[in-house]
């Protein structure tokens, strides 16, 4: 029996029907394009917009505002399928879908819902999440970027670092919509957090920089943003201000399952190429298959992704995005599954020897994507201390 038939999760029939979906649309579309946009290091911007048609860029949000009011086990489900394939691609995805459009969903006014998010649903727009700086990531809210009341607007300046999808092409273009988080004026001398929507006809927020030449997820663009006395009207705060810590927090608990979710797609994608490589490479007239230590290499892949698996799913089933609280597991299922991809991707180079080592059997690639998933999203440091912190609260 091939172990991609065993499903354990007893899924609905909207969620069998979704990785359906998926399965075919990966095997179609994105799979004959991950390696030349790994390569060229660039973002299909097309392939991007047809999954608009199938209802995947607003997977979170109820249909009257253009989404497919679907659940974060639908989440994991499209990340794991798509990561199959193409992480790099993917994260562009998340950074869209989940980070600034179920953002908006969750948090925004029903004025600032129907201004954006059905164009965001369609693929007409793409998204981006605009938390880190240049010298502020895993110390979030230390961010320097400070928005100030004026009488009808909020003058914002500051520089965001390492932002998907703050820029959409190759010559740099600005993505259409950016969530944005900065300070704004401190309250007992707390540092107050916002959330701001921006839109790329905002004067004085641009592109700083393009980021290029990264280790892994190529196929999804990086960009540094600059907000030069940037004018945003007063519209586009978000809620109300200084209560974006929660909505920061509620978003990178989903943020950190849908990356572990990318995790089992590269975990799963490799030990499939290191399991039929080991069947028919054969060495001392065997198959290497047949050797002890290619055995360890392939059955304990094989545990753990099935392991971090269960961890994923249980965790997905229980996130309610309506009450979320999640921040244990949330860092748990992200510290347990990204170290379980690059783990998994290593051991696959290795049955692969040289091959392993180029392009052509993919996972050189993923173990370069998988790399990322340790950083992005919060470092395995920031879970483990996040960890610490949260079980010594249950003594
Ligand atoms: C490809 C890519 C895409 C990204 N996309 C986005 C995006 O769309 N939006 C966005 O806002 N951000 C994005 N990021 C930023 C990402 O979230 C940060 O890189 C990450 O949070 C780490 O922050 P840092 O890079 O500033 O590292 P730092 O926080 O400076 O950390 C450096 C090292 O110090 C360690 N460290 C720091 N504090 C502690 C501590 N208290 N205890 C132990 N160790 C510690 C870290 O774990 C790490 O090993 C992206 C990053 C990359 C590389």
């Amino acid at each position: 029996m091939s172990f991609a038939k065993i499903d354990l999760f007893q899924p609905t029939e909207e969620h069998k029907l979704l990785r359906e979906m998926l399965v075919q649309f990966v095997k179609d579309k994105v799979e004959p394009q991950a390696a030349e946009f790994d390569k060229k290091e660039e973002f299909n911007l097309k392939l991007f917009k047809s999954l608009g048609d199938l209802g995947l860029l607003g997977l979170s949000v109820s249909e009257e505002f253009g989404g497919s009011n679907m659940d974060a086990l639908s989440a994991v489900i499209v990340h794991e399928e798509l990561s199959y394939s193409d992480p790099g691609f993917c994260l562009a995805y998340l950074a869209h879908s989940m980070l600034c459009v179920h953002n908006i969903y969750m948090n925004a006014s029903h004025e600032q819902k129907k201004k954006y998010l059905p164009k965001l649903c369609s693929g007409e727009w793409v998204g981006a999440m605009a938390m880190s700086e240049p010298h502020v990531g895993t110390d979030i809210l230390g961010l320097k970027t400070k928005a100030e009341k004026k009488e009808d607007h909020y003058l914002i300046n500051g520089r965001k670092m390492w932002i998907t999808n703050g820029a959409i092409d190759e010559k740099g273009t600005l993505a259409d919509v950016v969530l944005l988080y900065s300070q704004t004026e401190s309250k007992n001398n707390k540092v107050q957090l916002s959330t701001f929507i921006l839109d790329n006809k905002c004067k004085g927020l641009s592109v700083g920089q393009k980021i290029q030449d990264k280790m892994g997820m190529r196929a999804s663009n990086t960009a540094e943003l600059v907000l030069d006395k940037c004018i945003a009207p007063l519209n586009t705060l978000v809620g109300d201000e200084g209560s974006s810590i929660i909505h920061m927090m509620r978003n990178l608990e989903l943020e950190r399952l849908t990356l572990a979710a990318m995790s089992l797609g590269i975990a799963k994608r490799c030990l499939d190429i290191m399991n039929r490589y080991a069947q028919e490479r054969e060495a001392f007239g065997k198959s290497i298959s047949s050797f002890g230590q290619i055995q360890k290499y392939i059955a304990d892949s094989f545990a753990e992704y099935w392991a971090c698996r269960t961890y994923v799913y249980n965790v997905a089933r229980q996130l309610d995005f309506n009450k979320q609280g999640q921040r244990l597991h949330s860092d748990g299922v992200k510290l347990v599954a990204s170290t379980m991809a690059k783990k998994v991707a290593d051991r696959a180079i290795q049955v692969l020897g040289g091959y392993g080592y180029v392009a052509e059997y993919n996972v050189e690639r993923l173990y370069r994507d998988a790399k990322l998933l340790e950083i992005g999203g919060g470092t395995i440091e920031a879970h483990q201390k996040n960890i610490t912190k949260d079980l010594s609260r249950n003594l």
